[in-house]
């Protein structure tokens, strides 16, 4: 292997750069060239690209966001996409391509070995955490802390008023960062898909709690942690309704990208220098069409055909225990 390419893709996450840091690093150490393409798929489609040096990537690891930009690109979910794609991995004589990003940047990947034939393997970049094959995705720890650091914030201005609130948190159609953050903050109740979807007319669950605590524990405030798209038309719509069902104000607040940005904590920096230097180290022994996850704190290869099936579960402990215990 003589160069390689590297690109991020989807949602950006923080330790994205220094999952880039550590592949040019890595690469470098094994006399292997590194080229960059810009906003994900559309820099190879385009052929916006740029030779990455080590010195490139110096005091990057504490960055958000990613150097090399993030972008979706409907254009790669054609075969002209797909077939424009290898052709700029075959003009550039890559012999592999290293995809930082979700499972969706990993069906495009799927799609360009279609017309390619060098080495392909992903990198679990997204802070949703809803990707097979690794304990924990780059970017969802960081996701976690930036979360409680706002709805601890919330927490003071709650209790100062008094108030319920509904904070809607990201994690596309999976509740790794609702449970994570909500059970963090000590929330009263978390909704997340894992729990059952929600119709509007049948709030019992979620009122009925609150009615309780209000009543029996005297509570100055009551936090809801929920997970995006839970319920139709999302947490604005459901906290009117738990204001007209109950007759007390439910305030909403979507955090929304603000869970994207901000310096990765340390257990990202950490998982992103790993993979990147395992992805790179498995390339030299051949491993294609696979993707370089970590669980039980060792990294390992997972089918990139299967990273997108859904099969990991959320915590059946911190499930239960939110459940039966402390959603009250
Ligand atoms: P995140 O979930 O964090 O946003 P992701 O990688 O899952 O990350 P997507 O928007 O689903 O994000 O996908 C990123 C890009 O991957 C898309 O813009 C598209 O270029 C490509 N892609 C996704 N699905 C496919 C597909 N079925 N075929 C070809 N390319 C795809």
């Amino acid at each position: 292997i003589r160069r390689i390419g590297v690109l991020t893709s989807g949602g950006d996450a923080p330790g994205m750069n220094a999952c880039i840091r550590s592949v040019v690093l890595t690469a470098a150490a094994h006399q292997i060239e590194v080229i960059g393409f810009s906003h994900g798929y559309n820099g190879l489609i385009e052929g916006d690209y740029t030779k990455l040096l080590p010195y490139h990537v110096q005091h990057i690891i504490q960055l958000g966001g990613t150097i090399l930009k993030s972008a979706r690109c409907p254009a790669l979910q054609t075969e002209e996409g797909a077939k424009a794609a290898a052709a700029t991995l075959r003009q550039l004589q890559l012999d592999a391509l290293l995809v930082i990003g979700g499972d969706g940047s990993f069906k495009g990947a799927l799609a360009i070995a279609q017309h390619y034939k060098g080495q392909i393997l992903g990198l679990p970049g997204t802070i949703d955490n809803d990707v097979d094959g690794t304990d924990a995705t780059i970017g969802y720890a960081t996701a976690i802390d930036t979360a409680l650091d706002a709805i601890d914030k919330i927490r003071d201005t709650a209790d100062a008023f008094e108030r319920i609130f509904l904070v809607e948190l990201m994690g596309r159609h999976s509740g790794f960062i609702a449970l994570s953050a909500g059970i963090a903050s000590g929330a009263e109740q978390i909704i997340c898909p894992e729990f059952g979807t929600l119709e509007p007319g049948q709030l019992d669950t979620v009122i009925r709690p609150i009615q309780n605590a209000q009543v029996l524990k005297g509570k100055s405030s009551y936090i809801i942690v929920m997970a995006e798209h839970c319920y139709p038309g999302g947490s604005t719509t459901l906290a009117a309704d738990i204001t007209d069902a109950i007759g007390i104000e439910c305030r909403a607040c979507v955090l929304g990208h603000i869970q994207r940005g901000g310096s990765p904590v340390g257990a990202d920096r950490i998982l992103a220098t790993k993979l990147g230097a395992y992805a790179v180290e498995q390339l030299l022994g051949g491993a294609h069409l696979m993707m370089a996850g970590e669980v039980n704190h060792q990294a390992g290869l997972y089918p990139l055909q299967a990273s997108g099936e859904r099969k990991k579960r959320i915590d059946p402990y911190l499930l239960r225990w939110q459940q039966q215990v402390a959603n009250d």
